[in-house]
């Protein structure tokens, strides 16, 4: 369903797939439906759902994704005509969220986004709760025999466990935001410098990860690598070592009650040394996404981090765009994540706009971490414990 025109669906459910694909899914098929509002029992029209039906069985898709948020009746109706799962776009960015999640307390707005989620849909969800509610609750999480008061039926029962754990959680993100900003300035005297690719989802910001620690580009660190998929471990062509992380993604008309969970997973953009603001030089109108994700850098206090705007796929980009934002944006740098058109120029800028203070700890302390980083790469060999180890 879709209210705006035909190109505004055409770029959501664009995203959408794209998004689709972030979570892991492989996307089949699209569909759209133009009507003055959502169909108040299976969001789409009858009809509609059933050539969805039809589109599920040919294909023998296991889940259909909406584009917009289905009221917890909705998802269950259109459950029914189609026979299996459907996600709408919150759940969707939700399951995003969760897997970018890398400290604490963005676990924590993550879970009590999904709770808050999910409290209404219960009934919906039925058997899978207990998997789902239970999940970080240190053991126990089973089934509900035995937690079960006396009269209370399955839901109430869920539906109370939720709600405590909710509050658990609120419990424990009042003492995180105290602690953070201790934890800030620990950051800020780290030796090794980090790097944060942000920007809106299908900007390309997972290729250029890829391509610029594949290859031998940026030398990449195994041992990192397994500790956090979306953290590498990097270093300049002059041997200064960084992380090189990838965040989640903006997106188009997120779910309002994503904020703070989308924020939160974005923290790591305000502790970060340097911000990769990739930018999809192909979209029709890159300034306007460009402006967008610097007002979310303004919220979370991310401005004064030093920024390199960087317009990828220029393989496929519009020349006039290209030049206005070349007037705009002096200092930009124009990469093809997919050709590897321009990366060599990136490496440099990147490089020249690393902070200083990697220069000077290489300088002072001949073992700091980054040249420890060097060392491993250079022998072949696992140092994990100076790895791990974080406090010096
Ligand atoms: P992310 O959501 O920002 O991580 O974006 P991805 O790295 O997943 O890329 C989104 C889409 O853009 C994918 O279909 C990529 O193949 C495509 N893409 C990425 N870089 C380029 C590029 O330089 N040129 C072109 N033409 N497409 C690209």
């Amino acid at each position: 369903w879709t209210r705006g025109n035909q190109t505004d669906a055409d770029n959501s459910l664009t995203e959408l797939a794209a998004l689709a694909e972030t979570a892991g899914a492989l996307v089949l098929e699209g569909l759209t439906q133009r009507r003055s509002k959502p169909d108040p029992a299976t969001y789409v029209g009858k009809g509609k759902a059933a050539e969805l039906r039809d589109i599920v069985e040919a294909t023998g898709a296991d889940t259909v994704i909406c584009d917009g948020e289905l009221t917890p009746g909705q998802l269950r109706q259109l459950e029914d005509v189609v026979k299996v799962k459907v996600v709408d776009r919150t759940a969707l960015i939700l399951d995003i969220f969760a897997q970018h999640a890398s400290s604490s307390e963005g676990k924590a707005q993550v879970e009590l986004a999904q709770l808050n989620y999910l409290l209404p849909r219960l009934r919906g969800w039925g058997d899978s709760l207990s998997r789902q509610a239970g999940g970080s609750g240190g053991g126990g999480a089973g089934g509900g025999v035995g937690l079960r008061g006396p009269g209370e039926t399955k839901i109430e029962t869920d539906r109370r466990r939720i709600n405590d754990k909710m509050a658990k959680l609120r419990r424990q993100l009042a003492h995180m935001r105290t602690a953070r900003d201790v934890k800030k300035d620990v950051r800020r005297t780290r030796e090794v410098p980090s790097v944060a690719i942000a920007g809106y989802t299908n900007a390309g910001k997972s290729s250029l990860l890829n391509r610029l620690t594949g290859a031998g580009v940026l030398v990449e660190n195994a041992l990192f690598a397994t500790l956090d998929p979306t953290v590498r471990q990097a270093r300049t062509p002059d041997g200064r070592g960084f992380t090189l992380s990838d965040t989640v993604g903006f997106v188009r008309h997120l779910p309002h009650q994503l904020v703070e969970a989308f924020r939160s997973t974005l923290e790591e953009v305000a502790d970060s040394d340097l911000i990769l603001h990739v930018v999809d030089g192909s979209h029709p109108d890159p300034e306007s996404q460009i402006s967008a994700v610097r007002e979310v850098f303004a919220e979370i206090e991310a401005v004064d981090v030093p920024e390199l705007i960087v317009v990828n796929k220029v393989d496929a980009a519009d020349p006039d765009t290209l030049k206005t934002l070349r007037t705009r944006y002096p200092d930009l740098v124009e990469v093809s994540a997919r050709t590897g058109e321009g990366v060599p120029e990136l490496v440099t800028a990147l490089a020249e706009a690393l902070p200083e203070l990697a220069k000077e700890v290489h300088a002072l302390v001949p073992y700091s971490r980054g040249d420890l980083v060097a060392k491993v790469h250079e022998e072949g060999r696992i140092l994990s414990e100076e790895h791990t180890g974080e406090g010096t």
